[in-house]
């Protein structure tokens, strides 16, 4: 078994226990596959990572450095244009969040 796999059994015993696949010691919150703690844990490195790439003009993606006025450089924006797009047309049914 590689160690993607053993990671990957692990998240979906969690999930199934209805514990939070970070850290598996307490109930994920309501909807959501990580505890309240670890989801604010989680946000805040995202975050605060974001801000760092951003002030180092780098993109936020592949962490490759910008030469235009944008936090993604144009091939991450090109592919997440890509995928807004099947998105949109495959998942007509999903309800937008956010
Ligand atoms: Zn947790
Ligand atoms: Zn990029």
């Amino acid at each position: 078994m590689t160690g993607t796999e053993k990671v990957l059994e692990r998240y979906n015993k969690r999930k199934a226990e209805g514990l939070c696949t970070y850290c598996g010691k307490v109930p994920a919150a309501p909807g959501r596959t990580k505890c309240a703690a670890c989801l604010q844990r989680t946000n805040e490195y995202t975050k605060r990572y974001a801000r760092k790439l951003k002030k180092e003009r780098r993109c936020t993606i592949c962490r490759q450095p910008l030469t235009e006025w944008y936090t993604k450089c144009a091939a991450c924006r090109a592919r997440e244009a890509e995928r807004y797009k099947r998105c949109k047309t495959w998942d007509v049914n999903l309800p937008l969040t956010k």
